[in-house]
């Protein structure tokens, strides 16, 4: 008989075209979406779920991101690996509340995630179901931290990992992707470059192709960030959320989350206005929001030191855009020397090193502040991405 104690089991029913909706079967590998080459959402019977995965049951599980396993993709418990992945602190930084004239500043610290950045996130869920589902090579294009998290999950699951990244990227990213033993490319030109060279290896070697958005679950394991915020609150939202946007996954991954919290019965319909930052030297969503269009075209030269930045082609801009929209919310571009000056701010205001990144979500807070789009009474949560140490020599353009 079952108890209402007894846990679901995790797993996804099916997944479904972002572009038409289209549903397609989950347990096999999948890239885009084969009707509209678009990205895929992986789905949960949450009505299933629904009895036993609540807000109570949360406490007392393990203090990383498979505290929410009901609504992950990853049934075998065995390719899971458990380097310290997601729930990550969220600092409550009075002096910067203070500082910014805004009624709460919390940041969530992504650096002191495993390899130093959130993309450990994506990484520990997409190698993982890889994995499940039968891979046994999988590769990625990258500015770095995404590397390093996909070699980092490689090595801890025993999958061979291809990285092909611009040379020009941050250093200790390359010494670290090699030591986790990962097979590195160090390319001339920028990401777009290393992403086709990622084709090109997939198609020779039938590699699996870990590319932002261009597979269902680095999205997932993004998303958990929503439920963490959320948990972490007291199972509420802030007013606004600022987000340093590459391709977005963690954007759309915890606008994803929200719905499901909703549907879960966790909150409500209410929702957090969601802020895309940029740096200035790569602001194609930016620009595009700033123009009101409905997609994002390729920015040309990248120009900053926040690797992070460096998505020239967006991938699931027509998401992006659609929930900066839907949220109200507001997307705005900063210069490499305000990153720098938050950066320092931060770590005197808070004790906390962040990367240019993170810099980059409180130098937009101010910015917000001085238009009138963040007000005294408003609640923020900034996400600082990685850790300062990954970009130590490194200056602003
Ligand atoms: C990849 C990256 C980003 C952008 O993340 P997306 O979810 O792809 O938009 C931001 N900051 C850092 C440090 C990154 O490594």
């Amino acid at each position: 008989m079952r108890e209402t104690t007894e846990r679901a089991v995790a797993g996804t029913s099916h997944l479904e075209c972002t572009g038409c909706g289209q549903a397609w079967e989950s347990e096999k590998l999948m890239g885009v979406s084969p009707c509209c080459t678009k990205p895929l959402f992986a789905r949960y019977d949450l009505e299933r779920v629904y009895p036993c995965f609540r807000p109570e049951g949360l406490r007392g599980r393990r203090p990383d991101l498979w505290r929410y396993e009901e609504v992950l993709p990853v049934r075998d418990v065995s390719c899971r690996a458990h380097l310290g992945e997601g729930f990550t602190p969220l600092v409550d930084a009075t002096r910067l509340a203070a500082r910014l004239g805004v009624g709460r500043v919390w940041i969530k610290d992504e650096g002191q995630n495993p390899t130093g950045s959130f993309k450990d996130r994506g990484a520990s869920v997409a190698v993982a179901r890889a994995k499940e589902l039968g891979a046994t090579e999988v590769a990625i294009p990258t500015i770095g931290n995404g590397g390093a998290a996909a070699a980092a999950y490689g090595a801890a699951l025993d999958v061979a990992v291809h990285v092909f990244l611009p040379r020009d990227t941050p250093p200790a990213t390359h010494e670290q992707i090699r030591a986790l033993g990962a097979e590195l490319h160090l390319l001339d030109g920028n990401v777009a470059n290393s992403r086709q060279a990622v084709r090109e290896g997939v198609r020779q070697h039938g590699w699996f192709d870990l590319s932002t958005l261009e597979e269902p679950y680095r999205v997932e394991g993004k998303k958990t960030m929503g439920y963490e915020v959320v948990e972490q609150l007291g199972f509420r939202l802030p007013d606004v959320i600022v987000y340093p946007t590459g391709g977005g996954t963690g954007f759309i991954g915890m606008w994803k989350a929200f719905d499901e919290m909703e549907r879960l019965g966790w909150i409500g319909p209410e929702r957090p206005r969601m802020v895309v930052v940029q740096a200035t030297g790569c602001q194609p969503i930016v620009r595009a929001w700033e123009q009101g269009a409905e997609t994002a075209e390729p920015w040309g030269e990248v120009r900053t030191y926040a690797a992070g930045f460096g998505a020239t082609r967006v991938f699931a801009d027509f998401l992006i855009l659609r929930i900066i929209r839907a949220s109200g919310g507001a997307a705005v571009a900063v210069p490499d020397e305000a990153m720098a000056r938050w950066v320092e701010i931060v770590g005197k205001d808070t004790g906390l090193f962040i990367s240019p990144e993170g810099g980059a979500t409180l130098a937009a807070v101010e910015c917000l502040r001085e238009r009138g789009l963040v007000s005294e009474d408003d609640e923020v949560v900034a996400f600082a991405t990685a850790s300062g140490l990954k970009y130590v020599g490194l200056r602003p353009l």
